[in-house]
C-alpha cells in the first residue's frame, strides 16, 4: 500500500504545572496508507490528541519526522498542510449560513463565488444535507451540525482528514448511525482518515487499522480483528472489550498446542504458535463470548457456580465463580430458552483456538 503519512520517532515533552515533565509522545512511528481509516485509541492522556495536533501543525514536535506523500512537512505551517481537522466541538461560525461555513476555506483560498457554491453543494450532498445551505447553524440538530463540520473539512479535498473525537457529543443511537456513515463517506472520498477516540467499540466498527496508545507510545497496531483476538499485551486485552484473564504457567508446548496451568491448577488448552516455553509465566485471554455454559457434569472446562445473571435483551451475562477459586468469570451468551439461575453449578467450556496467550506479561 502507498503511504500517505509517515511519522518517525515523534517526541513531544510538556512541562507540567508542578514543575516536572511529561512525554506526551515518546518515540512514535506510524504509517498511514492512502485511503486508509486509522484510529488512535487509548485512555485519557496517552497522547492521541498531541499526535493529531502534531500532524495538523497546531503542535510542533521536539524531535522526529513527519512526511506527507514523501515530503517533509515538519516545519510547514498548519495552514499550508494539505490536511484538515474535524473537532468534537463543531466550531461552526454561528453568524454564517451552512453554505458559507462549508465554503469558507474556498473563499479564503480565493475561489470564485460560483465555484464555492458548486463545491459546497457537493460536499453537503455527500454528508446527506442537500438543501440546508441557506440555514443558520442554530437551525440544525447536533448531528446535522457535525455533518456540516465534516462537509467543511472535506470541501477542499484534503489528502488527509484528522478527526478528534468528532462523534462524542452525539447520543448513542445517532453516534452509531454516524459511525457507519462516516466509514462509507471515507471509502467514497478515497481520503485517508486518522480518527481519535477512547471508545473501543467505535474503533472496532470503523477502522481498517487500530493504533492502541499508552503513555506516549504505541502499544499495538493492527487490524481490528487482530487487536481483539490477538492482543500483544495485557493492557491491550483489557482495553479492547470485556475479557477473562488467567495468570498461568506454561506446562507444555508441542506442535501448535499449548497447555497452561492456572495458579489454582486448572488446565487451559490453547491452539496457537508461541515463543513461550515450559515454566514461563503467561496470561491467557478468553473473551466472554467464547465461553459456553454447560451442565456441571459435562466435559472438561472451568467448573463453577453462577453468582449473577444479567438480562440485556439479545444477550445474557453470566458471572461464574470458579469452584477452585480465582477471579469471577464473565460469559456472554445469546438469550435462549435454557436460561440458568444464580446458584446453578455449571462447567464453562471453550474451543482451544479461541483462547489466546499474551506473551508480553
Ligand atoms: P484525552 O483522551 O483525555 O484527550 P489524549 O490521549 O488525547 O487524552 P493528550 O491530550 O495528547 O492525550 O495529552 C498527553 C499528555 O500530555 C497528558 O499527560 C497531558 O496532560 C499532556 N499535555 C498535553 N498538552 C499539554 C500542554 N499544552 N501542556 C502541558 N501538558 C500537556
Amino acid at each position: 500500500m502507498t503511504q500517505i503519512l509517515e511519522v518517525r520517532g515523534a517526541r513531544r515533552v510538556f512541562k507540567t504545572p508542578e514543575g516536572g515533565t511529561v512525554a506526551a509522545l515518546d518515540g512514535v512511528d506510524l504509517d498511514v496508507g492512502q485511503n486508509e481509516f486509522v484510529t488512535l485509541l487509548g485512555p485519557s492522556g496517552c497522547g492521541k490528541t498531541t499526535l493529531l495536533r502534531s500532524i495538523s501543525g497546531f503542535e510542533q514536535l521536539d524531535s522526529g519526522a513527519l512526511m506527507l506523500e514523501g515530503k517533509d512537512i515538519g516545519r510547514m505551517p498548519a495552514f499550508r498542510r494539505p490536511v484538515n481537522t474535524v473537532f468534537q466541538s463543531y466550531a461552526l461560525f454561528s453568524h454564517m449560513t451552512v453554505e458559507r461555513n462549508v465554503a469558507y476555506s474556498l473563499e479564503v483560498a480565493g475561489a470564485s463565488k460560483q465555484e464555492q457554491k458548486i463545491l459546497a453543494g457537493e460536499a453537503l450532498e455527500m454528508v446527506g444535507l442537500s438543501g440546508t445551505g441557506s440555514r443558520m447553524p442554530s437551525q440544525l440538530s447536533g448531528g446535522q451540525r457535525q455533518r456540516v463540520a465534516l462537509a467543511r473539512a472535506i470541501v477542499a479535498r484534503p489528502k488527509l482528514l484528522l478527526l478528534d473525537e468528532p462523534l462524542s457529543a452525539l447520543d448513542r443511537r445517532l453516534r452509531q448511525k454516524m459511525q457507519i456513515e462516516l466509514k462509507a463517506l471515507q471509502s467514497e472520498l478515497g481520503i485517508a482518515f486518522v480518527f481519535v477516540t477512547h471508545d473501543q467499540e467505535e474503533a472496532l466498527t470503523m477502522s481498517d487499522r487500530i493504533v492502541v496508545m499508552r503513555g506516549g507510545q504505541i502499544e499495538q497496531c493492527g487490524a481490528p480483528r487482530d487487536i481483539f483476538r490477538k492482543p500483544r499485551t495485557k493492557f491491550v486485552a483489557e482495553f479492547i472489550g470485556d475479557t477473562n484473564l488467567f495468570e498461568t504457567t506454561i506446562e507444555c508446548v508441542h506442535g501448535g498446542r499449548i497447555l497452561a496451568l492456572t495458579r489454582e491448577g486448572t488446565k487451559i488448552w490453547l491452539s496457537e504458535e508461541t515463543k513461550l516455553a515450559k515454566g514461563d509465566a503467561a496470561t491467557v485471554v478468553i473473551r466472554p463470548t467464547d465461553l459456553q455454559v454447560q451442565d456441571a457434569h459435562s466435559s472438561c472446562g472451568f467448573r463453577g457456580k453462577i453468582t449473577r445473571v444479567i438480562y440485556l435483551g439479545t444477550d445474557l451475562h453470566y458471572y461464574v465463580q470458579p469452584a477452585v477459586g480465582g477471579q469471577e468469570l464473565l460469559v456472554v451468551s445469546r438469550t435462549d430458552g435454557s436460561r440458568r439461575a444464580p446458584g446453578d453449578e455449571v462447567t464453562l467450556t471453550y474451543r482451544p483456538e479461541r483462547a489466546h496467550v499474551v506473551e508480553d506479561c
